[in-house]
């Protein structure tokens, strides 16, 4: 296996045909269908219902087929990365198959296969789809019980007193709200709670897996503070659908499921920057590569997620031009890359944390 200089210096400058973005993107679109199908607002185009065909299909399936469809769901964006990584390599030849993403994996620092099994902790405790479970849950929630349903409505009326605003204006307004709470609150993490996110950025290879290396700590102040943001959704959402529009829910469903998979993408090997104007307006994924990078000249910027205008107006955003300066990934040394799965996902987070404030309090004591 090369070593993670070669390796990163390949992936800065691998050059990919727009043919190979196109037909991921495709598979990307495929992948939002597959798990939005549920959701999906019944489709009449020209008298042929698209839902409806699409679920009778999957009746006729039968259980065998309907598994053999559910296995390759979970591992469908691992597969048509890969595929990726692999068709778009110049050159291909079997050395490219060691080099593919998930390979790296076991060349990152820390326990062995450790990537994959925070991988699959993530995939058991179902933490990328979270938000998107509680809205639809609540919203679903909502259309079966009258009177909670009007709970939500008058909400948004005490909420947005000026709702003569088409609804979609309200809704784009909450989306930037919503990513500057998120931009704050990663800011926030690195600055006092970097303990527990050293984990994360502990990482010394960009793979598919590298984004689920993270621990319960950081899961829990991450998402406990910013649930008041997924309520507001809820609301926003379902006062839309009261109106008798499924827009704004489509588009939710769209950015919360686009937002998961690019991140899946920003911690892998592929090199993904969206064409002007949009990488104006939107995080490319590989700039996340920056805020993993072990140049110190990165360390702190490109804390946002959808947006790049936090980024932008708190000085922190470093556009793609500083990618050649990538030399490497994580921390340096990092406690995460010296003990087991188990001990940094429960116990290390809070030791470490711990230690640092008891610190921080003695020196002020004396
Ligand atoms: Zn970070
Ligand atoms: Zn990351």
């Amino acid at each position: 296996m090369i070593t993670s200089e070669t390796f990163i210096k390949k992936i800065k400058n691998t050059k990919r045909s727009k043919f190979a973005y196109f037909i991921l993107f495709i598979a990307i679109l495929v992948h939002i269908f597959w798990i939005t199908r549920a959701e999906l607002p019944t489709t009449n185009i020209l008298g042929f219902d698209f839902k409806g065909n699409f679920f009778n299909y999957l009746d006729d399936l039968g259980f065998p087929g309907l598994i053999f469809l559910k296995s390759i769901n979970f591992i469908y964006m691992i597969l048509i990365l890969s595929i990726f990584e692999f068709t778009s390599t110049p050159g291909i030849s079997i050395n490219s198959i060691k080099n593919l993403s998930i390979f790296r994996t076991f060349a990152s620092k820390g326990a062995k296969y450790a990537d994959l099994y925070y991988w699959f902790f993530a995939f058991v405790i179902n933490r990328d789809r979270f938000k998107f479970l509680l809205v639809t849950l609540t919203l679903g929630f909502s259309r079966i019980h009258e009177n909670f349903g009007i709970t939500l409505n008058s909400l948004y009326d005490k909420l947005f007193p000026f709702s003569s605003l088409p609804i979609i204006f309200v809704f784009l307004f909450s989306l930037l709200l919503a990513d500057f709470a998120e931009y704050f609150w990663h800011w926030f993490v690195h600055k006092y709670f970097w303990e527990l996110h050293e984990h994360h950025h502990s990482a010394t290879e960009m793979t598919i897996f590298s984004g689920a290396r993270d621990n319960i700590w950081t899961n829990l102040i991450t998402q406990i503070p910013l649930l008041p943001l997924t309520v507001l959704s809820t609301i926003i959402i379902n006062k839309s659908l009261e109106q008798g529009s499924w827009l704004v829910f489509t588009i939710y469903c769209g950015i919360e499921l686009l937002s998961k998979l690019f991140s899946d993408v920003a911690h892998s090997s592929i090199k993904l920057i969206f064409p002007k104007p949009f990488s104006y307006i939107f995080m490319s994924p590989s700039l996340h590569w920056i805020h993993h990078s072990s140049n110190p000249k990165h360390f702190n910027k490109n804390l946002g997620k959808i947006f790049t205008f936090p980024d932008r107006i708190f000085g922190t955003y470093l556009d793609e031009s500083h990618i050649k300066d990538i030399n490497g990934f994580g921390v340096g040394y990092s406690d995460y890359n010296e003990h087991g799965i188990l001990y940094c996902y429960y116990v290390l987070p809070i030791k470490k944390l711990v230690k640092k404030y008891r610190k921080l309090f003695s020196q002020n004591r004396y």
